[in-house]
């Protein structure tokens, strides 16, 4: 819901431009090399900024950084609506994904960055290049090929193993 809005009103392109989509919610974006176990931060305190941060550690890959953006600011949204006027404060790390809120964000996050539709779009236009397809797909809508590979599972689109 929050994800089509946002595609909605900001006229957004594939890959997102995840910058635009934060600063229209007036968030704050800080990218930091800090420890492993952590991908990003989200703060919410009344009277300031929103503070997303992501860490920038080379060991988190680029598509990486970005699904941990997009998780980050399902935080904000989904936590809009649940706590208005309460101090919220998520830490996102490896093994935090599992209570209901993580996989709301998560579930945010992949219709954020990978629309139904326009997945729906790349997936029949590549149906010639099945084996490329879904490399191709993750390249063009700025994900992993672990991320993509997933939300076509989920959509129930068939997706080919590495046979050759
Ligand atoms: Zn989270």
């Amino acid at each position: 819901m929050y994800a089509h809005k946002a595609w909605q009103t900001l006229k957004l392109e594939i890959p997102v431009d995840l910058a635009k989509v934060a600063s229209r919610l007036g968030i704050i974006i800080h990218e930091k090399d800090f420890v492993d176990e952590i991908d990003g931060l989200y703060l919410r305190i009344n009277g300031a900024p929103p503070i997303i941060s992501i860490n920038s550690s080379y060991k988190k890959p680029l598509m990486r950084r970005r699904f941990t953006l997009a998780h980050e600011i399902g935080h904000h949204l989904l936590g809009r609506r649940i706590n208005p006027g309460n101090r919220l404060f998520f830490v996102d790390a490896g093994k935090t994904q599992r209570t209901l809120i993580e996989r709301a964000c998560n579930r945010f996050a992949a219709q954020l960055l990978m629309p139904e539709d326009l997945v729906k779009h790349h997936y029949n236009e590549l149906c010639y290049n099945a084996g490329q397809r879904v490399a191709i797909m993750a390249e063009r809508f700025g994900v992993s090929g672990w991320a993509m590979r997933r939300r076509l599972k989920e959509m129930g689109l068939e997706v080919s193993s590495f046979r050759r």
